[in-house]
């Protein structure tokens, strides 16, 4: 639905990085069936809601994050808008492992499922593209 960076997508204010008042997306958005299962593609442990850097109001009430190992170390996943959430803070989550189901909670635009990549523990200012994490392609 929408790449990560800048993007002319309502419901985003407008930010220095981007030309003619576009904002700033940062995660990607991919538009799924509302339930969809979303399954964990590398083992990962579920992080505490109390721990810096927590997903605000716009993820929806069931946004949580996972911390994972990369080839670069280690890096914290949002998952939001899910509208049913299959862990808890602390579990350790297998691959393949359902972790939650898409949904709405938060989005104006549909069920989807936001993916996004921040440091351990960072903020949104820590959001990096996750398209090498998903091993996407530009195709
Ligand atoms: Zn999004």
């Amino acid at each position: 639905m929408i790449p990560f960076g800048c993007t002319a997508a309502p419901y985003y204010s407008a930010d220095d990085r981007c030309d003619d008042d576009r904002g700033f997306h940062h995660g990607i958005d991919v538009a799924l069936p509302c339930g969809t299962p979303i399954r964990a593609g590398v083992a990962g442990t579920v992080i505490d809601p109390s721990r810096p850097g927590s997903p605000g109001a716009a993820y929806g009430s069931k946004a949580f994050r996972l911390r994972v190992a990369t080839d670069d170390g280690r890096v914290d996943v949002l998952i939001a808008h899910a509208r049913s959430v299959k862990v808890r803070p602390g579990d350790r989550v297998r691959r393949g492992e359902v972790i939650a189901e898409t949904g709405d909670l938060g989005a104006p635009d549909g069920c989807h499922l936001h993916f996004e990549q921040r440091a351990t523990d960072g903020g949104l200012s820590t959001a990096t593209n996750p398209a090498r994490l998903l091993a996407l392609r530009a195709g």
